[in-house]
């Protein structure tokens, strides 16, 4: 075996040959050198729950991507001048979970030990050959710090992932739910959806910046001289010149220049603080501030659940009223699913069908290629044609290459055959559920566990909104990074997101089982009995105050002035946010922070 990667040579390299505006997560960064199901393992062999990789959206090492792959790059890897059967296959297969609804039917759990991904399966996991012999059946308390070791079982969302870990490695994937094979697809309840068009025309491109810039040519083209964007507060759509104008995330957060006049933020829909909740007086405010502008409003584009914007379900209806009005004055409506589509909101297939509504474009990444760079676009016939309409050729040299295409055919059989849809509704249930439980637990310190505000989300698409106390519902983002830091420890991985970085974002490989859930729950429950202590308490919230007079507030007040321009000033909650402007502006002046 090679020797293991130097740790501090890695780093030192990084830093100062590699862009140096790029990121690494965790005050001490993490080496990883593999990874399997929601596992991944450091250049030492210790393993680590990844809770937040939505891109290997199968798992970690997937062994039936990654053979197609590589199959495929053995045998033949052309862009798609080339006619080739699996991209119009791929094709016809992704634009029907658009059109067909597919309701999540949890299936009753089968024993562990069968391999039902196999049965019937033409191309066959080979899990169980991978595995056999080499792991034992034993398993261990997930309570303590190590999520349990040994093998019990193979199963669909985790036999495809890479063999087995070796003996050093001490975790293991979760066996604890495995669904039948998927329903048949049913249609969608007759005016369940918005006004659109079928999609039924596709392009594949390499990136999710890549699919939303091509939604913006396409809106250009169906909408000469209407020029004006409307966006959610808090969204990000990608890094592109043409995106970053589009992402309030970016253009209102460190270093960014502002919004440009032409584009029109949609104040974020805030259940939890009851704020923003009207999707048609949002739409209505933004045709009216781009028509104050001088400008018509071209296209609107919105996740169908905000992932950057804090891990926010929409209001029932908001979608549905909102691309109502906009439609209604011939704007196009486009649904971001490049984070949460492909059955991770568990409900549906597509967050956009969690709205009952169908866009005018479908813009898809991450999960599609399950770490391939693969992403895609889909669109009605009517704006495929206007895109096309004035003769320019559409060429992607990557984008439908004979490779992508055979990653993303593999993903989608996968999640199709294993029903993966269902599983993440069921483990995100039961996460979620296992989530609100902790937050309501009498045996852990009520100010500990006050900072757990709210617990929302979708299947497998959960946000843990961090605050001060549940009074004031005060955002608390150097608790929610605390807290991130104090897991990593505990070898379980997050993130942080939201406009105000205080939202802990789980979205992990559909390969999370209960187990898994069991695991994380447990280990956010021993900080906050163990770690956070009220020594720690008061040192978080001195941070928290100096932190919000700096990043925080002048970011609310954008948004607040933002809204009040739009004429959606929010109501009660505002007020009482305003005074607690106030009230923290003048506690830091009298410890002179300010
Ligand atoms: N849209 C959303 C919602 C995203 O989260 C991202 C990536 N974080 C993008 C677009 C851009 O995708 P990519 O990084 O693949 O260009």
């Amino acid at each position: 075996a090679s020797a293991p990667p130097d740790y501090d040579a890695t780093l030192a390299v990084r830093r100062r040959h590699y862009g140096p505006n790029t990121s690494l997560s965790y005050e001490r960064p993490l080496l990883f050198v593999r990874g399997a199901g929601p596992y991944l393992y450091d250049e030492a062999g210790v393993s680590y729950l990844d809770c937040v990789n939505n891109v290997s959206h199968l798992g970690h090492g997937h062994s039936e991507v990654a053979a197609a792959v590589s199959a495929q790059l053995h045998t033949l890897n052309t862009n798609s001048r080339y006619l080739h059967p699996q991209l119009p296959a791929y094709t016809r297969q992704l634009l029907d979970t658009l059109n067909s609804q597919r309701p999540a039917q949890p299936q009753p759990s089968q024993s562990p030990g069968s391999c039902s991904s196999n049965s019937g399966s033409s191309s066959g996991c080979g899990c169980c050959a991978s595995r056999t012999g080499a792991i034992s059946s034993s398993s261990s308390s997930s309570g303590s710090g190590s999520f349990g070791s040994g093998a019990t079982s193979c199963s669909p969302r985790t036999c495809g992932s890479a063999p087995a870990a070796s003996p050093a490695a001490s975790l293991t994937p979760s066996s604890s739910t495995i669904a039948a094979p998927a329903p048949a697809p049913a249609p969608a309840p007759s005016g369940a959806r918005g006004a659109g068009d079928p999609l039924e025309v596709l392009y594949l491109v390499c990136s999710g910046s890549e699919a939303n810039d091509l939604a913006l040519r396409v809106i250009g083209a169906a909408r000469p001289g209407a020029a004006h964007i409307a966006v959610m507060g808090g969204a990000y759509h990608g890094h592109l010149t043409s995106l970053i104008p589009l992402s309030p995330y970016k253009f209102w957060g460190r270093g960014g220049g502002g919004k440009p006049p032409h584009v029109h933020v949609v104040p974020c829909p805030d259940p939890y603080r009851g704020e923003h909740l009207d999707g048609r007086a949002a739409a209505r405010a933004v045709l009216a501030a781009a028509a104050a502008a001088g400008g018509r409003l071209g296209g609107f584009f919105a996740e169908s659940v905000l992932s950057c914007g804090g891990q926010v379900v929409l209001p029932p209806g908001y979608l549905q009223g909102m691309y109502e009005v906009l439609r209604s004055e011939g704007v196009i409506v486009v649904a971001d699913e490049v984070q949460c589509g492909f059955g991770r909101c568990g409900a549906a297939f597509w967050g956009f069908q969690t709205q009952g509504v169908l866009p005018d474009i479908v813009t898809m990444g991450k999960p599609i290629g399950n770490g391939y760079p693969l992403a895609a676009l889909a669109t009605t016939r009517p704006l495929a044609a206007a895109f096309a309409s004035n003769g320019m050729e559409y060429f992607n040299t990557y984008g439908g290459s004979t490779a992508a295409v055979a990653a993303g055919a593999a993903v989608l059989g996968v999640l199709l055959r294993d029903n993966l849809q269902a599983h993440a509704q069921q483990v995100g249930q039961h996460l979620m559920a296992s989530l609100k439980r902790l937050a309501a637990d009498p045996a852990l310190p009520g100010p500990a566990v006050e900072v757990l505000g709210d617990v929302r989300g979708l299947g497998l698409f959960i946000g843990v909104e961090i605050v001060r106390d549940r009074t004031s519902k005060r955002h608390a983002p150097v608790t929610a990074k605390w807290l991130k830091e104090r897991l990593k420890a505990r070898r379980v991985l997050l993130s942080t997101d939201g406009p105000y970085d205080n939202v802990i974002k789980i979205k992990p490989p559909l390969a999370f089982g209960q187990r898994e859930a069991d695991a994380l729950v447990e280990q956010l429950r021993q900080v906050l009995a163990t770690e956070l202590t009220p020594g720690v308490r008061a040192a978080l919230e001195a941070a928290e105050e100096a932190h919000w007079g700096a990043v925080g507030g002048p970011l609310m007040r954008r948004y607040r002035d933002n809204a009040a321009q739009l004429g959606l000033a929010a109501g009660p909650a505002a007020a009482a946010a305003t005074v607690r402007d106030a009230a923290a502006a003048a506690a830091m002046a009298a410890v002179g922070q300010q």
